[in-house]
């Protein structure tokens, strides 16, 4: 197997994996905000992620995969502006319980990581779940003289790290401390309350409405946006470990402030790889709801979007998601998904035909151009994961299995050892790397398809409590289109083959 090469957003380079303790990854990806919906773009970065993974799995490693729900749902300048945070709000709006909607959004959100067939993760911390370690860490911080108190609210004292240890703060991101200042989301807001407008809040005193609070030194309040993450990666991964990873925009201030906050408290930066994946675009520019220029994955699956011309099944999304490299924006167009939808059928189709090869040759004239090729297909992955070349390998093995099957190419050019491990790489690859499902094969694989109804069916009932009919109709229709009928009884709803 080759050695792993990642981009590492730290140095801007291509580098060797070296893990700290041999054959072990302990890698942290910051999960979704579960006050809404998961979106696309969440998907793409969590299908990018959840390939990583498989990929240290499938090369032999152990890998202690973190990722968090984040279900404080506060901006950060809460405290400067007062505002209710997004769960809170959230919350008054549909008259739940905060917990209420961080728990519906979560199985909403493990619904949709299902549905694109991605690994859980080892562990999944909730960031009220470490309320104690994130008040820990704020004191470890204040002891070592990066934080001050004002007025119930702690705030990291950025100039002061800045000064300090100029060879990390601003590393990250690439900015310099006059660039953090201008840039500084909150620094129009409530600046008295802060020494310097870069400062950032790490414990923000709740006012008398806000919902979730809790009891600490300072004030009854609530953790800063970019402690948990901190606190919840020490205490799974340790002071130092191998990757952690996010979208780009989560580079600054995110992860910037994430550093200084290990830093500040611990005296070491938490990994030695940061990674980070880009994001989803729709017809070249960016998701956005408020110019309607987006759409949910339901909407994907159902077909009921002015910007596409039918429904795709997840499979065809995933597969679309894995034609380009993580590090490149991906742009969701109706053109590129229906490529991708022939492209992922091909694949499948070729995977087919190859099982039903046999050689009897004990070698052949092609085994090295094939053994050539396979070996690019695991380089590829092993150059920063990409998928795109890796892919690219596969397709040029797919010409020749089908060229085997229409006789233009004899099967005895190939010998059994080549051909068995042709085999092995397309069902390695296909099912393990990529981590797609076959959705080709009717009547087969029996269980795949009884756990996507169950998952589909939810998704409606869901559309129904919200008197979603639209929705609810559009699921139904297209799952007969697909020779599959639902009937809604007592109990829920019921399907069958037609
Ligand atoms: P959030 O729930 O907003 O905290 O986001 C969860 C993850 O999704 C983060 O790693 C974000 O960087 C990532 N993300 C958000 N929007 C997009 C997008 N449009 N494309 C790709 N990733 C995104
Ligand atoms: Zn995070």
């Amino acid at each position: 197997m080759f050695p792993i090469k990642l981009t590492n957003s730290l140095s801007g380079q291509k580098e060797t994996f070296k893990p700290l303790v041999a054959g072990r990854v302990g890698m942290y990806v910051c999960g979704p905000t579960v006050y809404s919906d998961v979106h696309l773009g969440n998907c793409r970065t969590f299908t990018s992620f959840d390939i990583i993974y498989r990929y240290f799995l499938y090369t032999g490693y152990k890998v202690r995969y973190v990722r968090n729900i984040t279900d404080v749902g506060h901006l950060e300048g809460d405290a400067d502006t007062g505002a209710e945070d997004k769960m809170a709000k959230r919350a008054r709006l549909e008259q739940l319980e905060p917990m209420e909607v961080a728990h519906k959004y979560t199985l909403g959100f493990h619904d949709m990581m299902k549905i694109f067939n991605t690994l859980s993760p080892s562990i999944e911390p909730r960031a009220t779940g470490h309320i104690p370690e994130q008040i820990e860490m704020v004191q470890e911080i204040m002891a070592n003289g990066f934080a001050y108190e004002k007025n119930g609210s702690v705030y990291f004292n950025t100039v002061k790290f800045a000064k300090e240890h100029p060879e990390i703060y601003g590393k990250l991101s690439g900015r310099i401390i006059e660039d953090l200042i201008s840039e500084s989301r909150d620094n129009l807001k409530n600046q008295d309350e802060k020494n310097h407008p870069s400062d950032f809040a790490i414990w923000i005193k709740g006012s008398e409405e806000h919902l979730m609070k809790w009891k600490s030194p300072w004030s009854t309040g609530f953790p800063g946006w970019h402690l948990e993450c901190s606190a919840m990666s020490t205490k799974y991964l340790g002071e130092k470990f191998d990757i952690h990873g996010g979208g780009f925009d989560l580079k600054f201030p995110h992860h910037e402030n994430e550093i200084a906050q290990n830093f500040g408290s611990c005296g070491s930066t938490p990994c030695n790889y940061w990674m980070h994946a880009n994001m989803l675009l729709m017809n070249g520019r960016k998701m956005s709801k408020s110019d309607g220029n987006t759409i949910t994955p339901q909407q994907l699956f159902t077909g009921d979007s002015v910007h596409i011309s039918k429904a795709y099944s997840p499979m065809t999304v995933r597969f679309f998601m894995l034609q380009s490299h993580y590090r490149s924006t991906l742009d969701l167009t109706d053109d590129a998904l229906l490529a991708a939808e022939k492209g992922y059928r091909r694949l499948m189709e070729a995977y087919k035909v190859l099982n039903t090869l046999e050689s009897n040759s004990a070698a052949g004239e092609l085994d090295e151009e094939i053994n050539f090729i396979a070996d690019a297909a695991f380089a590829n992955m092993s150059d920063d994961f990409n998928t795109p070349k890796a892919l690219a390998s596969l397709f040029d093995l797919a010409s020749k299995i089908y060229s085997f099957q229409a006789g233009h190419l004899s099967i005895a050019s190939v010998g059994k050892t080549t051909l068995e491990r042709l085999k092995k790489l397309f069902q390695d690859f296909i099912f393990d790397i990529f981590g797609l499902i076959d959705e080709t094969s009717s009547g087969g694989d029996q269980e795949v398809v009884g756990g996507l109804m169950e998952l589909i069916l939810k998704i409606r009932a869901n559309a129904r409590t919200n008197k979603d009919w639209t929705t609810s109709d559009q699921i139904r229709d297209a799952l007969n289109e697909a020779g599959i009928q639902v009937k809604d009884g007592k109990e829920g709803a019921a399907w069958t083959r037609i």
